[in-house]
């Protein structure tokens, strides 16, 4: 619903499929799924399906009825279920629209053997625990999976992992070693690099890379901004000054009173708080930008709105343009910035973002949401 209230998700779908091409550049060797899952990190699963239609050498996500929606759609590249398979309708519903399914646990490789007919190709991704230890076999119960797994005729399988600190100090030669080990003299194709390796780690890529984060314009690393990566915001999240305060020395500001001015300040309130996926958590000092300047958040976050400082920006009042996060007309905010400020990762910030904000989409000429 397009809302008067000034709030608004703006989309750049051309910034989505830039950040495809740059995870492609990264890895020139290898296909790519882009991963959309969670909506596409809060962007609208279908504005990133349609982003990258053209381009992306497939798609990955969680739920089979989305990805069953895709095909419907007329989506025709591989779409890679990450989770797999829950039910015996997932299993008939990966046949019958070719979806390609991760297979993580014998439980899952039973249920798909009982539900499958398997006179026609299936496609299976074998997820390996490679230290992660969330899914995947493991030594103890591979030789179980190849076992079964013989006895099914046409199938394709590409070995997977995933790994758990790409992005940091360990990074990911420890999974890569024990990926040898547990695919023994496997020869078929690989999928391995999320973000931070596609970006970091270029002998952790594999025959098929899954970027995630990248596509939406925000860094996976601490030590990294994505200005520097050349990647390009996809999300801004921007809005208006609704309210300003004249505060003088002492006035405190917003629930709790947590912040005290300690001069006399001028203070913006802007439309936008935790109700609509700003991190209440976010303390004050939290960088966010008014008519092209940047300046600071001030106070606690509430449920619909917040505060900021208006001191150095006298141009701005009542109707003045805010970015949230984003690149946006009020100014640039990276995303992981807020998110640093707030304790939290931009992948939260995006997901965050609650129904209740319009969003609005670059380049098309009718506001839309889905
Ligand atoms: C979410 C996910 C990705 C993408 O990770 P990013 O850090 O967002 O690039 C890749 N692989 C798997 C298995 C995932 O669940």
């Amino acid at each position: 619903m397009k809302t008067s209230r000034p709030i608004r998700a703006r989309i750049a779908p051309a910034a989505i499929l830039h950040n495809y091409r740059l995870a492609k550049r990264h890895a020139p060797g290898s296909k790519a799924w882009a991963v959309i899952k969670a909506n596409a990190y809060g962007h609208g699963q279908w504005r990133a399906v349609e982003a990258l239609r053209g381009e992306a050498d497939g798609f990955a996500m969680l739920e089979c009825e989305n990805a069953v929606a895709l095909r419907e759609a007329g989506v025709t590249q591989p779409i890679l279920l990450l989770e797999g398979v829950f039910s015996a309708r997932d299993v008939r519903a990966v046949i019958e629209h070719r979806l390609t399914s991760v297979i993580h646990c014998l439980d899952q490789l039973e249920l798909l053997v009982r539900n499958g007919k398997f006179d026609t190709p299936i496609s299976l991704c074998l997820k390996l625990n490679t230290g992660m230890n969330r899914l995947g076999f493991t030594a103890a119960t591979l030789p179980k999976a190849w076992e079964i797994l013989q006895q099914l005729p046409q199938i394709d399988i590409t070995l997977m992992t995933h790994f758990a600190e790409a992005d940091g100090e360990r990074g990911v030669s420890w999974q890569l070693d024990r990926f040898r080990q547990l695919a023994g003299d496997w020869s078929g194709p690989v999928s391995l690099g999320n973000s931070a390796a596609i970006l970091r780690h270029a002998e952790a890529h594999g025959d098929w890379v899954r970027p995630g984060i990248m596509l939406y314009g925000a860094s996976p690393f601490a030590d990294q901004s994505a200005t520097e990566l050349g990647l390009q915001p996809v999300m801004t999240l921007e809005s208006a000054i609704i309210g300003v305060q004249q505060l003088a020395a002492g006035d405190q500001v917003g629930y709790g009173g947590t912040f005290t001015a300690d001069q006399p300040m001028r203070i913006g309130v802007v439309a936008c708080g935790y109700a609509d996926g700003y991190p209440r958590h976010a303390p004050s000092g939290t960088p966010i930008a008014v008519m092209g300047r940047p300046t600071r958040t001030i106070g606690r976050v509430s449920m619909d709105m917040m505060a900021c400082d208006l001191t150095d920006i006298p141009e701005a009042g009542i109707g003045s343009p805010v970015t949230l996060w984003g690149q946006g007309l009020a100014g640039n905010v990276p995303a992981d910035e807020v998110a640093t400020a707030a304790g939290t990762i931009a992948y939260e910030l995006f997901c965050a973002v609650a129904p209740r904000v319009p969003v609005v989409v670059d380049g098309a000429n009718v506001a839309e949401r889905t």
